[in-house]
């Protein structure tokens, strides 16, 4: 848990929002401005900052991440029409909150440009 940050007050159901799968290490829950019709947010349940904090300690958090995936997917009926997962790590990459999340996005035909200037 790291003061202030609000995807930890989300775990912690201290906000309310949208959870539509959790286990022991992930919780998933609906992006408050999504930008297609399925837009959720697969997040560690501890608090890890981005891609560059991941280590040898808390990498089964993120094993749990690609696994939820699908079960995400399944549950958004997404899982046979497919979707888009993105993570934005640090300034350049245009990460806004810094609780690692990985965007799962889907429920139309995305675009082919994966960048946006
Ligand atoms: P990023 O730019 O990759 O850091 O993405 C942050 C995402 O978090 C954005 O898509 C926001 O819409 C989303 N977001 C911020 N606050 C909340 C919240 N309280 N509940 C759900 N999604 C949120
Ligand atoms: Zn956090």
């Amino acid at each position: 848990m790291e003061e202030n940050c609000i995807f930890c007050k989300i775990v912690n159901k201290e906000i309310p929002s949208t959870i539509v799968y959790e286990d022991e290490y992930v919780c998933a829950f609906k992006d408050l401005n999504p930008i297609a019709p399925v837009h959720v947010l697969v997040i560690p349940k501890i608090h890890i900052q981005d891609l560059e904090h991941i280590t040898q300690d808390n990498i089964e958090y993120v094993k749990h991440i690609h696994s939820a995936f699908k079960k995400v997917s399944q549950i958004m009926g997404v899982n046979e029409t497919g979707y888009r997962v993105i993570c934005n790590c640090g300034e350049d990459g245009g990460q806004e909150v810094k609780h690692l999340h990985y965007h799962l996005i889907g429920g139309k035909k995305l675009g082919n440009k994966i960048a946006h200037e």
